[in-house]
C-alpha cells in the first residue's frame, strides 16, 4: 500500500527522522495559514501518488504566504501527470507545505527487502535529487549496498560505514549515522517494502534532513498494524483497481498488452503471463481471485477485466482446487452475457469439476474455448490472436 508524503513524513517524526517543518492543507486558505506559521520561505508540494513531482511542477518554491495560496489555488483539483503515473495522471487533493531549506548537497537513500538473501538493504548515493533507476543503469558503482540482518539489524557501525561513503561533512556523520539507524527502525517496526529518501539533503549549515520520503506498506503485513491501515487513499488509485480492492481481488494493470489474464494464485498468474508472451502477445493486467472465490467475486473479477479498454482477448487459467471450475465457469458466462461482451475467450480448466467447468462453458454460446490444460490454451491463444491481427 502506498501513503502520502505527508503520512510518511509523520511515520518519520514518530522515529525521530529529521524533516522539515511541514503541514498538510487542503484549501488555499489554509496554506496561506500555514506557510505564515512556518515564516520566510516555503514550498508547496502536491501530495499524490507518485514521484517526479519536482519536474511536473507539483513541487514549487514560494516566496510568501500569499504565493503559497495562489500556487495551491493552481494545484488543488487538478490532476498532476508525472513520470511515474499515467496520462490521466492523479488528483491533487492536498498539498504539503514545508519549510524551504538551503540546500547544500542532495543524496539518495532507501531500503528494501532482498529477496535473494533474505534481508532488508540499505542503498545509499551521492546522486540524489534525481532518478536512481538512471543512477543504477549507467553508474552502478555510485550506488553503495549494506545489508541489515534480519535478527540483529543495522548495526551502528554498519550505518556509519553508509555515512562515510555518502561522503557527508565531518560534522554531519553523527547524525547521519543516527538517521539511518532511525529510518531502518522505521522500515522494520512498520513492515515497509519501501522507504526512500530522495533527496536526504545537507543544508548550507550542514545539517541533514529527509527531504523527500516515499513510503509503501507491505500489504499481508497490514493486519498487524491497524493504525496504518487507515491512510489508504482510494482517490489515488486506478478505478480499476479501487474495485479490486473493494472485492478483495488482486488486480495489476500492465502497460501495453492486450491480453486480460485471470487467474486462481500468483504463481499462477507468473506462468499465465509467461504463456502468453510465448504466444506471442504481451498481458494487459493480471488478475487473480485467489483460493476460493464465489459466483459474485468472479463475475466482479471478469466484469473489471472486460473494463480495461486494452483488453482484447482475454487468457483465464484456473488450477481448481478449493475454487470450483463449475462455480467460476458459471461466474464467466453469467458476467460475460451480463456485459455484452464481445472479447474472445481462452479459458483453461483443470482440478474440481474440470469437465463440468468446461461443458458449461461449451453451452453458453458465447466466444469461449475451453481447454483442459495450459499449452493448449497457449495454441488457441496463438491462434486468436493471429484472427485478430495487429501486433503485440
Ligand atoms: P519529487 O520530484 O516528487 O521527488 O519531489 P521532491 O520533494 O524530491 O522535490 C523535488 C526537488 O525540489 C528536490 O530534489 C529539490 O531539488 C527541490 N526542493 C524540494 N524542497 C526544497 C527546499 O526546501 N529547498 C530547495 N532549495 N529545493 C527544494
Ligand atoms: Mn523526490
Amino acid at each position: 500500500m502506498n501513503i502520502h508524503e505527508y503520512q510518511a513524513k509523520a511515520i518519520l517524526d514518530k522515529f525521530g527522522v529529521p524533516t522539515p517543518r511541514a503541514e498538510v492543507a487542503s484549501t488555499p486558505a489554509e496554506a496561506k495559514e500555514i506557510a505564515s506559521r512556518i515564516g520566510g520561505r516555503v514550498v508547496v508540494k502536491a501530495q499524490v501518488h507518485a514521484g517526479g513531482r519536482g519536474k511536473a511542477g507539483g513541487v514549487k518554491l514560494v516566496d510568501s504566504p500569499a504565493m503559497a495560496e495562489e500556487v495551491t489555488a493552481s494545484l488543488l483539483g487538478t490532476r498532476l501527470v508525472t513520470k511515474q503515473t499515467g496520462a490521466a495522471g492523479v488528483p491533487i487533493e492536498k498539498v504539503m507545505i514545508a519549510e524551504a531549506l538551503d540546500i547544500k548537497d542532495e543524496l539518495y537513500i532507501s531500503i528494501v527487502v532482498d529477496g535473494d538473501i533474505g534481508a532488508p538493504v540499505v542503498m545509499a548515493s551521492t546522486e540524489g535529487g534525481m532518478d536512481i533507476e538512471e543512477v543504477a543503469e549507467s553508474t552502478p558503482e555510485k550506488i553503495f549496498r549494506v545489508a541489515g540482518d534480519p535478527l540483529i539489524g543495522l548495526t551502528t557501525y554498519r550505518a556509519r560505514d553508509i555515512a562515510l561513503a555518502l561522503g557527508v561533512p565531518d560534522k554531519s556523520v553523527r547524525a547521519t549515522t543516527k538517521l539511518i539507524t532511525d529510518l531502518y527502525q522505521v522500515f522494520v517496526e512498520n513492515d515497509c517494502s519501501l522507504v526512500e529518501i530522495n533527496p536526504l539533503v545537507i543544508t548550507e549549515d550542514d545539517q541533514v534532513f529527509a527531504l523527500d520520503v516515499k513510503i509503501n506498506l507491505e500489504d499481508d503485513a497490514l493486519f498487524r498494524h491497524p493504525e496504518l491501515a487507515g491512510l489508504r487513499d482510494s482517490n489515488q488509485q486506478d478505478p480499476l483497481e479501487q474495485r479490486a480492492d473493494k472485492a478483495g481481488l488482486a488486480y495489476v494493470k500492465l502497460d501495453g498488452g492486450r491480453v486480460g489474464c485471470m487467474v486462481n494464485g500468483a504463481g499462477l498468474a507468473m506462468a499465465t503471463m509467461d504463456i502468453t508472451k510465448a504466444a506471442g502477445a504481451d498481458p494487459a493486467n493480471f488478475l487473480d481471485i485467489g483460493g476460493s472465490a464465489d459466483q459474485a467475486r468472479i463475475e466482479e473479477a471478469f466484469k473489471i477485466i472486460v473494463d480495461d479498454t486494452d483488453v482484447e482477448i482475454i487468457l483465464i487459467n484456473l488450477f481448481a482446487g478449493i475454487a470450483r471450475s463449475d462455480v467460476v465457469a458459471q461466474g464467466i458466462v453469467s458476467a460475460a452475457k451480463e456485459t455484452k461482451t464481445a472479447v474472445p475467450m481462452v479459458v483453461a480448466m483443470r482440478g474440481t469439476n474440470a469437465a463440468e467447468g468446461i461443458q458449461i462453458l461449451a453451452d453458453s454460446g458465447l466466444n469461449i474455448t475451453g481447454v483442459p490444460d495450459l499449452a493448449g490454451a497457449a495454441v488457441v491463444l496463438k491462434a486468436k490472436l493471429l484472427e485478430l491481427g495487429g501486433s503485440n
